[in-house]
């Protein structure tokens, strides 16, 4: 791990590197590479950044105006553990050589705007993050049988789905974890015991503190539990910890995917994302002797995160399916309320956690969000409710999961939008709070770009389900 560009080039020595792989991030969160032989670069070339074709990825640039820079974040560069030939990758913002900026439209350059403006407001110093990736691993064959099954499975109870005696063509399933009956059995139920270690290690490898895995509530669902970090930090951690479990998964013959909902009728994956903002040194969520030792601070950071939900889920919730996942019963939230302890809550306080480590747990976030771009939208509501003062609408403490559409209704509660539309449609309304960071040009094009490629596209196709 290096501080600058003269280390950079001894790293690389020292290291036997071959290959420079600039990494950068589109705005559904994909991670792109371009890979430079090490002896063609100089350290001006590294320093003022390396051109690209922005007209090739989505939703950025037009074709005559193609031309973009990548500036490589020298400081974040770490060794590839999956390549043959030694190759160092490093994280890149773009810049706009027309404006002769951070590109508007660049996740990461949007994220880091995000902190400054933190800082600028007064408000705090740092926003600390901390994402929990659920993902599946599936056979590729498991994959295929398993999600076209369960399009039919319209009228089955529960657990029907591994009873081996109405399951012939899955072989012996004895051993299996049973719908929800993921967490935690012993190997040899849990079958993902040796994986699951090579992931965590290879995670250690790539500079990420792990601290525990373990399988999931649902069938061939896990998760690796890694220290937070600051939100540009933790929003780099979470394309490292896809990349790493996509790859152990693959070199090993499976299928890794962080999508919401992959199977009717069991849990789905989220991406749980704890927050506190600091300053001076100090936990500004923190009040001893309060709800959930909560602030005021912390409170009125729940009131904007809860008041703009339904935007801010345009970005933490950004596929047709993430709205699949947000339905009672399935540890996963719906309702616009916070609790401590409260799994079924939008937003969870994690329970006697002292000073330092006192903070919110927003849970309907999920791993299809370009993580930059959540973890943004999450602190510009938090920063909205704070200058506002927004009370949330809570504590409730009671199982929100067994509440009727009536009793939410006559309580006035506010929930998750249903829908990618309806969350992108509360963007289009409710975007001011996004204004002091995301340009109008980014938010016109992410708005336009979730309609052309997902909700008209899902609209506009009859699925299984319906035949
Ligand atoms: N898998 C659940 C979800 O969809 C969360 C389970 C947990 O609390 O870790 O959010
Ligand atoms: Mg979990
Ligand atoms: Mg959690």
């Amino acid at each position: 791990f290096v501080n600058n560009v003269d280390e950079f080039f001894r790293f690389c020595a020292d290291n036997d590197v071959k290959f420079v792989d600039l990494r950068f991030t589109d705005i559904k969160g994909a991670w792109h590479h371009l890979t430079y032989l090490l002896s063609a670069l100089d350290k001006d070339m590294l320093s003022n950044g390396l051109p690209f074709d922005g007209s090739s990825i989505e939703a950025w640039q037009p074709i005559n105006k193609s031309d973009m820079i990548l500036k490589p974040d020298i400081e974040t560069a770490f060794l590839d553990p999956f390549t043959a030939d030694p190759t160092i990758i490093v994280f890149c913002d773009v810049f706009d050589i027309y404006k002769g900026e951070l590109y508007e439209k660049c996740p990461r350059s949007i994220a880091k705007k995000a902190l400054k403006y933190l800082e600028e407001s007064g408000i705090g110093d740092v926003a600390f993050f901390g994402p929990e990736n659920e993902f599946f691993i599936f056979d590729d064959v498991q994959i295929k049988d398993e999600i076209n099954e369960s399009f039919y499975r319209v009228d089955s109870e529960e657990g029907e789905w591994n009873d081996p005696s109405r399951n012939d063509d899955f072989g012996n399933i004895g051993h299996r974890p049973r719908t929800k009956g993921g967490y935690f059995p012993v190997a040899p139920t849990d079958s993902m015991v040796d994986l699951r270690a090579e992931m965590m290690q290879v995670l250690e490898e790539v500079g990420l503190e792990v601290v525990l895995g373990h399988h999931e509530v649902a069938q061939a669902q896990g998760e690796i539990g890694v220290k937070f970090g600051t939100l540009v930090e933790a929003a780099d951690n979470v394309q490292k910890y896809k990349y790493v479990v996509r790859m152990v998964a693959h070199l090993n013959g499976k299928t890794a995917t962080f999508m919401p909902k992959p199977l009717f009728g069991d849990n789905g994956n989220g991406m749980h994302v704890h927050q506190s903002i600091w300053k001076d040194g100090k936990n500004l969520f923190y009040k001893e002797g309060e709800y959930g030792n909560l602030s005021e601070t912390a409170r009125h950071y729940m009131g904007g995160v809860l008041k703009h939900a339904q935007a801010v889920a345009a970005f933490t919730n950004a596929t047709t399916n993430s709205y699949k996942r947000l339905i009672p019963g399935f540890e996963a939230p719906s309702i616009l309320t916070y609790s401590s302890q409260n799994r079924s809550a939008s937003i969870r306080i994690p329970y006697g956690a002292g000073e330092k480590a006192t903070r919110i747990e927003t849970r309907f976030p999920d791993s299809s969000a370009c993580p930059y771009l959540a973890f943004t939208a999450l602190l510009l509501a938090g920063i909205d409710g704070i200058k506002n003062k927004y009370e949330p609408v809570g504590p409730m403490d009671i199982d929100l999961f067994e509440l009727s559409l009536d009793e939410i209704r006559e309580k006035g509660i506010q929930q998750m939008p249903h829908t990618l539309r309806e969350a992108v449609e509360a963007m289009i309304k409710d975007n001011d709070f996004l204004k002091p960071v995301m340009s109008d040009a980014f938010i016109d094009a992410y708005k336009t770009y979730k309609f052309e490629t997902q909700i008209w596209p899902d609209e506009s196709r009859p699925t299984a389900f319906e035949f």
